[in-house]
Order: structure tokens, then C-alpha cells, then sequence
């Protein structure tokens, strides 16, 4: 599982945020849907595979998460929104980036304890319909369902400062026939490049397998990561998660399948070079390996490329 919930706040944390805390308590979390332990695995910075929970014991009874194995299956070929509205955890409706709070332990340096919001951040109401639909604290979990749920792209999405409001419409592919001017800030997301990110202590800079093709090469679109003022461990974060997901990618590739690793972030594009973008928060870059299914076009939630 990707996430789980805290037992004392009952927040649901993302596995990867694991890697942001200085101490990560591993009988402090619960499967999201009941009581049933979640124990945290590959949640050290430095660990070269992507953080998950494992459930060990059966789950509870009327467990919702329990059947999400079935619906992410059933997810790539059809529409799920029914239980994408009422299971939780699955499909966000908005990003909400808290600068807030709580949790454990109060000495802990402020970036870390950003990545631990907390709680109920549904004030409006505690039906099964809110609690399918949360808000989530990085772009993470957003993304995630974007790749996932294929089908379900017509269902609402409110991110601060981008202006679509569909899953389908508020994502932007970044493709390789030209560099492309965008006049409104979206999630874009492109195939991670093979090569490694370069880096400095001001920037981390990151290729995409996507951009402009000039004499038999690609000039490729780059994000660039303002990461002066990120703690160490978010750093090393990214770098490994980049690293994993290369790894990932080339092996995909080399075993034919049809998933890629890609890039998703929202940063703003440069005024005097469109190949560059700038990121400057760390919940607003990920990456993520997956099949990217567009349906067909006479589908529910058709293509937006
Ligand atoms: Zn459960």
C-alpha cells in the first residue's frame, strides 16, 4: 500500500513522506480503511526502492482498503468513480499544502514536520463521499490517480494556481514535437530522461525524454529544482526517488513492458527559454512509474494530451 494512517492523528501519510522524518515510528500506522497494523517498509532516505506499507494481519471487518487491489486493477480499463468517491484514500479532489503542524515531536526541524499535516482537513463534512475524496498534501497521491484511474479523469481536481478543474484538463503532457509556450501553469509531466539529474548546491537540474528534436537529437525540457532552501534529507530524497525511477524506467524498457517513469511537477515556465521550467517546493515534484492509458476516445473521460 501507498499510504496509510497515522493512529494517533489519523491523518493518512504517504509511504514516501516516511522519508522526510527523523524518526519514523514503525507501529504508528494503520491500514486506511480499519484498525488492522501497517507496517512501514523502504522508508530510510537511502533506500533505493519506493517506500510502501504492508499489512500483515487480516484486515477488519467492512474494511474498505481492503478491496483496493480490485478497483486499481479494474481502474485501467474502466470507469471506478463510484468507489473512487467512497473508498478512502484513492482519488484526491484538491491539493492542500499545510504548513502546519503536530504530530510527535515538536523538535524536529519545520520541513520535516510540514510533511506530517494532520488530521481531518474536511471541516465541511464526514460522509463517506468526503472521506473518498480527501485532500492531499503533495502532488503525489494526484498524480498517482492520474495514472491510475485512466477513465475516471473527468472527476474534479482543485490545485492552487492552475485553473482547470478536471483530473483530465489540469494535467499537461510534455511531448517531443517542439518546445511548446504554456500560458497557464498545469501538472506537467513528462518520461524521465536516462540520464542522471546534475546537480548543485543551488539547483538540481532534471531532463525529460521530451522537447525538441534537432539534427537526429533531443534538446530535451528541463526542471530545474531550486532546492537551496530544502533540508537534507528532502534532498536526498528526490535524488534517490530520481534514481529509482531511472532504474525502473530502463528496465521497463528493457523487458518491452508498456509503463514508464515520469516526471510530474508543478513549476512555472522560464520567460526567456521555454525548455525550462523552475520548481521550488518539494511536495510539488514527483515520479511515478506506470502504464499512462489514454481511453478511447469515445470513452468517459477522453483523451487530454
Ligand atoms: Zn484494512
Amino acid at each position: 500500500m501507498d499510504n496509510a494512517r497515522d493512529c494517533v492523528t489519523k491523518g493518512i501519510i504517504e509511504a514516501e513522506d516516511l522519508k522526510l522524518l527523523a524518526v519514523v515510528d514503525t507501529y504508528g500506522y494503520q491500514c486506511t480503511g480499519c484498525d488492522t497494523q501497517a507496517f512501514p517498509r523502504s522508508y530510510r532516505p537511502e533506500n533505493l526502492l519506493r517506500a510502501h506499507f504492508q499489512i500483515r494481519d487480516p484486515h477488519g471487518p467492512n474494511c474498505k482498503a481492503e478491496g483496493e487491489s480490485k478497483i486499481l486493477a479494474q481502474g485501467k480499463s474502466g470507469s471506478v468513480q463510484q468507489e473512487l468517491e467512497t473508498y478512502p484514500g484513492l482519488s484526491p479532489a484538491r491539493l492542500q499544502l499545510i504548513d502546519t503542524r503536530t504530530i510527535v515531536d515538536p523538535a524536529l526541524p519545520r520541513i520535516e514536520k510540514q510533511t506530517q499535516s494532520v488530521g481531518r482537513q474536511d471541516t465541511t463534512g464526514n460522509t463517506a463521499r468526503r472521506e473518498g475524496r480527501r485532500a492531499a498534501n503533495s502532488i503525489r497521491p494526484i498524480c498517482r490517480a492520474f495514472l491510475c484511474f485512466p477513465y475516471d479523469r473527468h472527476l474534479s481536481l482543485e490545485v492552487p494556481g492552475v485553473a482547470p478543474t478536471t483530473y483530465q484538463t489540469a494535467f499537461k503532457k510534455l511531448r517531443s514535437k517542439g518546445f511548446e509556450l504554456f500560458a497557464q501553469a498545469r501538472v506537467f509531466y513528462g518520461e524521465l530522461a536516462w540520464s542522471h539529474a546534475v546537480e548543485s548546491s543551488e539547483h538540481l537540474t532534471i531532463s525529460l525524454n521530451a522537447g525538441e528534436w534537432a539534427d537526429k537529437k533531443l534538446s530535451p525540457y528541463q526542471v530545474i529544482v531550486h532546492w537551496q532552501e530544502w533540508s537534507a534529507v528532502a534532498r536526498g530524497r528526490l535524488k534517490n526517488e530520481l534514481e529509482v525511477a531511472r532504474k525502473e524506467g530502463m528496465e521497463a524498457r528493457k523487458a518491452k513492458q508498456a509503463s514508464r517513469s515520469y516526471l510530474f511537477f508543478i513549476g512555472n515556465q522560464d520567460a526567456q527559454n521555454s525548455a525550462l521550467f523552475h520548481v521550488m517546493d518539494h511536495r510539488l515534484i514527483c515520479t511515478l512509474h506506470d502504464e499512462l492509458v489514454f481511453p478511447p476516445k469515445t470513452a468517459v473521460g477522453s483523451p487530454s494530451q
